[in-house]
């Protein structure tokens, strides 16, 4: 039976905001499966941040998206014909299948997905994957929290920052977020409970900022840079930690920002620590088992954000980028 395939391209990159035209939406029909292959009909697509930089033509931790290939992307979705001895028909699979409604694997970049009870697969892609995992690698491995201390999230309300921000409520810490607008500020207190959330865009931030810390900031998790990361650069504690997972704010500028506040590290005996949670790959099964049982649980909260149909993918994608989402920003596939 031929099959047709909805993808999204990436047509041409980016100079500074990226725009829908940068992709391009075809129709191409589905291959038959060769030896040891497997047929997913993707259900969700992840939309990521770090999918604005591969865009871009530059040195990284991954290679760029090719123009002209289907767009990278993470999927979820079931296995409807497989080829292959280690996955069957009906199997729920995440992986790196890109933005379309089909992918055929080797299943070299498949895993298979324990669904746990009551939670939609959607999960996997969310606060029980890549983005969940992110945030306890960040806080738990490199910031390290401790009883008492304050810890500053920013993206609060994004799918990093929301779990990142109710583990650091779950050590015993004064949580305070920040956000952009009111309503977010609203969840992040009242649903997710962190204690505080700074309004970013209220143009009040260095002293909103320091109302909200009156001992100072132990714990910097840091996803957004610009003028957020100066304003707590100049509130930092002594020996404080400011794991470094993303600077969303930067990624559609044709020129980032700098750090003018350099001396702050220095000063305060700052460790500021990059990582990219790929890297935490021989522990990433069992943070995903333990988030998967506090979301079931319901002990972490979560909320997404859910487009329909790919070919919007290309306008949700720029909507999470302006901060459109509230929670975790994904394409609903099928
Ligand atoms: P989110 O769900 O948080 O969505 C992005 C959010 O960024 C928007 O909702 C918006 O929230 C905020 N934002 C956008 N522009 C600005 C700005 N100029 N100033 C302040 N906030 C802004 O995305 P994720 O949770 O998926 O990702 C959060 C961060 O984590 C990103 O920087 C991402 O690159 C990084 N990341 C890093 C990983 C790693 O391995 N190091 C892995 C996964 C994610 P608002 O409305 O509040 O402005």
């Amino acid at each position: 039976m031929s099959r047709t395939n909805l993808q999204v391209l990436l047509a041409n990159r980016p100079t500074g905001w990226v725009q829908e035209s940068n992709f391009r939406i075809v129709e191409t029909e589905l291959s038959p499966l060769g030896a040891g292959e497997v047929l997913v009909k993707n259900q969700y697509l992840s939309l990521d941040p770090y999918m604005r930089a591969r865009m871009d033509d530059v040195k990284s931790y991954a290679p760029p998206a090719a123009l002209g290939e289907v767009m990278v992307g993470e999927t979820v979705g079931v296995v409807i014909e497989s080829q292959n001895p280690q996955f069957q028909v009906n199997d729920i699979v995440s992986g790196f299948l890109g933005w379309q409604q089909y992918g055929i694997s080797d299943g070299s970049n498949l895993n298979k997905v324990t669904v746990t009870e009551n939670l939609p697969t959607s999960v996997y892609l969310g606060s029980v994957g890549m983005p969940g995992v992110t945030a306890w690698v960040g806080l738990l491995e490199i910031g390290k929290p401790q009883p008492g201390e304050t810890v500053v999230i920013s993206a609060a309300s994004g799918a990093v920052g929301s779990i990142a921000g109710q583990l650091a409520k779950s050590k015993g810490c004064r949580v305070v977020g920040i956000a952009g607008g009111k309503a977010k500020c609203d969840y992040v207190v009242n649903e997710l409970g962190f204690d505080v959330c700074i309004d970013y865009k209220a143009g009040n931030l260095v002293a909103d900022l320091a109302q909200a810390t009156p001992d100072g900031i132990d714990v910097y998790f840091e996803s957004v840079g610009g003028e957020i990361l100066e304003a707590v650069l100049a509130r930092v504690n002594t020996f404080a930690r400011i794991p470094l997972c993303g600077l969303v704010s930067q990624y559609n500028e044709a020129q980032p920002a700098g750090l003018r506040s350099l001396i702050s590290l220095l000063f305060n005996r700052v460790t500021l620590q990059g990582f990219i949670v790929g890297d935490y790959a021989d522990i990433w099964p069992s943070i995903a088992q333990q988030l998967g049982q506090m979301i079931a649980s319901g002990q972490l909260k979560y909320n997404e954000t859910i487009a329909e149909g790919l070919e919007n993918a290309p306008a949700a994608f720029i909507g999470m980028l302006k901060g459109q989402n509230l929670g975790k920003q994904l394409v609903k596939l099928a």
